[in-house]
């Protein structure tokens, strides 16, 4: 059980030193207690009360990290249940799964669609994060595998699914400089796969058939002082994965109990058998419901725009608005001749905004006033997107002296501002844009080509 601010306090020196940034060692002690601070914080803490107190208040879920270099992942660290609540932590991760059965034909094309998606939104790099490598028999065909996808220039960490205890010693020693998951720790083979992972402290995955059998084998895994884990609630059929799924959460986070504070493994792509809408609609409820890492049996782009998109909005703080720096931004090499635009600094505006002009290949300026991180309608009704605050930034961003073009593009959203502007910026032709994003580049092909 999670302990209280004063079972805590009684194990500080009570010097109230404020070397941990808090007036008193009480306060430091209650916001331990609440999970916002660190016991480690506290520097004069004696090594007993750490070892007594780091257990009871680390957090009820672990946090585990896979995979090396750029490809390294956290997974889990969750401490709500709903979104609304506070933000989500970690994001899920999307895997692709490959076995030794398959043609090379099979293969190839998969490694070509995770090399083909791979793209930018709203800043953030969309892209398969893992491979699962799973054996099914042939030890030999399993190790060719491994070595083709791992000599195939991929950017990803992998994930090993064997559950065979022999076969996965082999393939730890091809890949785990890759700090893999080892996943197949059962109730059978899981004292001999902990003797595996524990010295590289690789994780491992455990599977069981059933909550009740996979609660025993965790405690039997921790018992073997183990906790480098990662769980598979159960991929028997899409109701009890769900159920397993919410109930191991609700007993990790609202239970206290640390049994289930562990990032999970969903193996969609047998839930879905094989149907890729109906593995798509898996993954967006088990983005929502837990899931850790989401197995496909592909990754195109047709599943990853829907997934990506709603991965990113479920796991993006709704407590901050997701901005982008105020200024001035050069796109397509925009020079001396060319128009300056303005839009909001709402980062999905600014990123669609900006694709647009990207994509119209036509060099412009972009001025970016500082407008709450609203959209254009919103920051605009809000008294944040003004003829004033857009005349404002346009001075301060120094877009003057980098472009003769006395031309700037409003949203087509906001032409009412046009009066204002013109008072505001006199010598300025101000031209109202269009009201959708995706009319920029006609636009902007049509503004050169008339001036
Ligand atoms: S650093 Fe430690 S001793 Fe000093 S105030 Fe904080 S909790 Fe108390």
């Amino acid at each position: 059980m999670a302990l209280k601010g004063l079972d805590i306090f009684k194990l500080t020196p009570k010097k109230n030193c404020k070397d941990c940034g808090f007036p008193t060692c009480l306060a430091f002690s209650m916001k331990v207690a609440s999970g916002a601070v660190e016991i480690g914080k506290c520097p004069h803490m004696s090594a007993e009360s750490i070892e007594k107190l780091s257990e009871a208040t680390a957090p009820l879920m672990k946090t585990i990290t896979v995979g090396k270099g750029d490809n390294e992942y956290k997974l889990g660290g969750e401490t709500v249940l709903f979104r609304h609540e506070k933000t989500f932590v970690n994001r899920n991760r999307f895997a692709v799964i490959f076995s030794e059965d398959m043609e090379n034909s099979e293969v190839d094309a998969k490694i070509q669609h995770i090399k083909d998606v791979k793209y930018v939104r709203i800043g953030e790099e969309m892209k398969t994060e893992f491979v699962a490598l799973k054996y099914i028999s042939d030890k030999d065909k399993y190790v060719s595998l491994i070595n083709k996808v791992k000599s195939s220039g991929l950017e990803v960490a992998y994930i090993l699914v064997c559950e065979d205890v022999p076969v996965m010693k082999e393939a730890l020693e091809l890949i785990k400089d890759e700090n893999p998951i080892a996943y197949g720790a059962n109730k059978d083979n899981f004292k001999e796969m902990v003797d595996l992972v524990k010295n590289d402290n690789i994780a491992l995955g455990v599977k069981a058939d059933s909550l009740e059998d996979l609660y025993t084998l965790t405690e039997e895994i921790q018992k073997l002082d183990y906790k480098n884990l990662i769980l598979d609630p159960g991929s028997k059929s899409v109701k009890e994965t769900f159920e397993n799924t919410v109930q191991i959460r609700r007993i990790n986070l609202q239970g206290q109990d640390r049994t289930f504070g562990y990032p999970s493994i969903l193996f969609l792509n047998e839930l879905a058998k094989g149907d890729k809408f109906q593995e798509v609609a898996l993954s967006t409820l088990f983005t929502m419901k837990y899931g850790s890492i989401l197995v496909l049996n592909d990754m195109d782009y047709c599943r990853a725009l829907p997934l990506y998109g709603i991965r990113q909005n479920i796991f993006t703080d709704p407590q901050k608005p997701m901005k982008v720096e105020v200024g001035l931004y050069s796109l397509n090499n925009a020079n001396d001749a060319s128009p300056v635009l303005c839009t909001v600094d709402f980062a999905l505006t600014y990123f669609v905004v900006s694709g647009e002009i990207e994509r119209s290949k036509v060099p412009a300026w972009v001025v970016i006033p500082d407008a709450g991180g609203y959209s254009v309608l919103t920051s605009w009704a809000a008294g944040k997107f003004t003829g004033s605050v857009i005349a404002d930034a346009v001075k301060k961003s120094g877009v003057e002296e980098k472009t003769k073009s006395r031309t700037l593009i409003i949203p087509g959203k906001v032409a009412v501002l046009k009066g204002e502007l013109e008072e505001e910026l006199p010598g300025w032709n101000i031209t109202v844009g269009t009201s959708e994003a995706m009319y920029i580049p006609k636009f902007l092909k049509e503004l050169v080509a008339n001036s």
